[in-house]
Parts: structure tokens; sequence; C-alpha cells
């Protein structure tokens, strides 16, 4: 109570844009995640891996927008990407350009993928990879996993909660299973003929930052493809943990892969791609394919801001070198943790940190955090590192920006030390 006190008074302005923003969005909010009580922060600017809010403070970003803000607030060379592709191009020609082709071959040859489409989110990609997989074999169930986030209309939490009004019930199987390969297996097979798709996260993002084994990942595939399914791996989140993307490195060959948020080049994005024979299914010229429109798909921004991103920025070096860094960080953070409640889950770049009853640090599937997660410490955390100069986000996931000072990272890691020994006798 005490800090959230401080918050409010620490930040008028934000509360006064809060304010402002309930008479015409619902709640204030137009992205549910951002809400947070007793009112969200308001952000006014960002530049590299800093942002201030309309109080005038300023933050080391952590949130890195959910991953999807790798690059950092105006990076010069994708600033001036921008800025030339409007002058020189414009924005959108309602026709196909060379940016598209030139983008979809990078994307191609980066993550192996035979032919690749565009979308404008990743919940799009998920949703078109699913509608290509009932295509493809003429079945209609889906089979997910309990904690898997596929966008907002294809969002699992558990078992138990209901699905999103948008999406029919009796379409998804949701399995209890993530790192459980025998028993997925079974509940896979159990079902053989039955299923189009088997869509899975290869470490559940929104869930927690729970990495699924290699070993289960390759059950999961093994079994899908016995029970006559696609294997799709959503690697909107984790494409930017290895060069060729998660799957590439653990060995996996699926299907169909969905892709997203940095690879816009901090524009709207999303794709799917994989085999040339599951993607000819929205192939234009032959008859009876899907369609999948989209005004914006192609958009000349997202399309070269993406490729600059990806060939001169975030290069194959540059995404292993990164990674190691984020690793570097999560060791020093689970060193901090240690005979504490606080427990850090994630691969690379891509972190959470969860506070549990027990400080449970063998997190192995969503139930493990919701089962013990202890809600109030979780809030404490995020209202003293605001105080400390740290953006973010309430649930305690971070997503590194390149270029984030070391200096930084050093000094974040001594603020969760400090807060750590703050309240030793209850965390
Ligand atoms: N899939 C995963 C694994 C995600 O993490 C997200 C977003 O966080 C999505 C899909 C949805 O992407 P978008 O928010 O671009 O629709």
């Amino acid at each position: 109570a005490a800090a959230e006190a401080r918050f409010i008074a620490n930040n008028p302005l934000s509360k006064k844009q809060h304010d402002l923003a309930v008479c015409s969005l619902p709640g204030g909010n137009t992205r549910t995640l951002l809400h947070t009580s007793p009112f969200p922060l308001c952000m006014k600017q960002g530049k590299g891996a800093y942002v201030w809010d309309e109080d005038g403070h300023k933050y080391l970003d952590l949130t890195g927008e959910l991953s999807a803000g790798l690059y950092g607030h105006s990076h010069p060379v994708i600033r001036s990407t921008i800025l030339s592709t409007f002058d020189n191009v414009g924005v959108s020609l309602g026709a196909t350009t060379a940016q598209e082709q030139r983008y979809a071959a990078l994307l191609c040859d980066r993550f192996k993928l035979d032919r690749v489409r565009m979308t404008n989110t990743g919940t799009e990609a998920n949703l078109h990879a699913l509608a290509a997989a009932r295509h493809y074999t003429g079945c209609r169930q889906v089979v997910v996993f309990a904690g898997g986030y596929h966008g907002a209309v294809l969002s699992f939490p558990s078992r138990r909660e209901p699905l999103p009004n948008l999406v029919d019930k009796p379409d998804f199987i949701v399995l209890d299973s993530y790192n459980d390969s025998e028993l997925a297996a079974v509940q896979i097979e159990d079902r053989s003929g039955k299923i189009a798709a088997v869509l899975v996260e290869g470490m559940q993002g929104a869930g927690g930052c729970i990495p699924a084994s290699r070993h289960f990942l390759h059950a999961v595939q093994d079994a899908a493809h016995r029970a006559g399914a696609l294997f799709i791996l959503d690697e909107v989140m984790t494409s930017r943990l290895a060069p060729h993307g998660l799957g590439a490195s653990l060995g996996l060959k699926p299907d169909l892969v969905t892709m997203g948020k940095y690879l816009g080049g901090g524009f709207a994005f999303g794709a799917l791609g994989g085999r040339a024979n599951v993607m000819a299914v929205y192939d234009p010229r032959v008859e009876g394919s899907l369609a999948h429109s989209g005004t914006f798909n192609n958009n000349t921004m997202a399309m070269h801001a993406g490729y600059t991103g990806l060939s001169e920025i975030f290069t194959p070096e540059v995404c292993v070198e990164f990674n190691a860094k984020g690793d570097e960080l999560r060791k020093e953070l689970a060193e901090l943790a240690e005979g504490s409640r606080l427990s850090v889950t994630g691969l690379g770049t891509l972190m959470t940190l969860h506070f549990t009853e027990d400080g449970n640090k063998e997190i192995l599937d969503v139930g493990d955090v919701k089962r013990k997660e202890r809600g109030d410490f979780r809030d404490l955390f995020w209202f003293e590192m605001l105080e400390e100069g740290f953006w973010i986000t309430r649930r305690g996931y971070i997503a590194m920006i390149l270029d984030t000072p070391d200096e930084d990272i050093g000094i974040f890691l001594n603020a969760v030390k400090g807060f750590l020994k703050r309240h030793e006798g209850i965390m």
C-alpha cells in the first residue's frame, strides 16, 4: 500500500492522462495487457534503450515492447530507412512491390522456409496458419497447450478458463501437458485423423517465459505427424533467440512457422511460412485456394524497415552475441535469487521474474507458477523498480533491447539485489 501511495504521488500527469483516456477508451485502455492498477504509467518518449513518462521520469526500457522493440527507440539505421522509404517509395502502393519480394526472400533464407506470407500481426499469422492447416488436412480441431498465447483471440491461459469469445471452443483442445513429452504424445495420437494442427510455442512467452525441452518439442512434432496433423511452431516471440529461430536451433522441422514482433522493424508485422506444398493453399493461381488479404500486408514501411533491421542490424552474429548477454543476465539474476521467493525463467534475451510462495526454481509449465504465485510481491517489485528507473512489465517479463549499455544492466542487477535485501524477512 505504501509503494502504491508513492506511485500515485509521483505520477500526477500519468493519472491526469488516464482520467482523460477513460472518457473515450473503455477503462482508458486499448491494449488490455498495458492496464495496471491504480492507473498505467503514460509514456511520452523513447530514445535508444530509454523511455520517459509524462511526469518526466527516465527509465531503462526493460519491457522492450514485449520483444517487438528489439532495435530500441529510433535506431538511426531504421530511421533513415523509414525516411527514405517515405520520401522515395510511399507508404502503401495498392500493388505488389519489390520490397515485399526482397523481404520474403530474406525471411525464407534466414528462417529456413520454402514460402512465406505477410500479415499485420502475429495473431493474424496464427489464424491464417490454422486456416491453412484446416484446408490442407480437411480437419477442423487444433491442439494447443495451457499457458499458450498465440494472440489476443488465441489465448489459452489454462484448461479451465473460458476461451476468448472470438474463437469456437469445440475447435480447440487445450492440453495440460506442456513439457510432459509422454503424456502429450499420447493425448495427440489419441486424436489421430481428427486434428488439423498442433500449435505450440518453443518457449511459452506470455505464459511466463517457460522454455519447452527439446525432447518435448520433438515428441509433439512426431506425434502431430503420426496423427496426420501439421506441426505449427509459433515463433512470434522466439525467432529472435537464435540466428535461424529457436526451432531450427533445436533441430525441429515445423510444417508451418509463425513470426512477427521485431521483424517489422518497429512497425506492425506478422508472417507465416513453411513447406511449399502447405503454403500452396494460398497460391491464387490454383483454383479453390484460400484467400488471404489485408490492406497493409505488404506496406512498404514494414517491408523495408523489417528488411533493413534483419539484414543490417540483427545479423546472425549479432543475434548470438545479444542472446549470450541475456543468458548472462539470467544467470546473475538466478544467483541473486537463490534462497528467496524469486525465480527466473527464460531463454536468451527474453525472461520472466516470478515470485512464488515456495520460491520453486523448477518452473516447467504455467501450473507451476499459477498454483503458488505471490501477486503482492510481484506488484511490490514492480512499484519499487519503477521508483529506481526501470520500465518492466507488471508481470515481471523482460525483453532486452539491443545496445542496452552493460553499465545499466549492472545497475539493474544491483537494484534487484537491493530489493531482495530490503525485504529479506518476507522474500
Ligand atoms: N504469438 C506469440 C507467441 C506472442 O507472444 C504474441 C504476442 O505477444 C502473438 C502470437 C500475437 O502477436 P501480435 O500481438 O502481433 O498479434
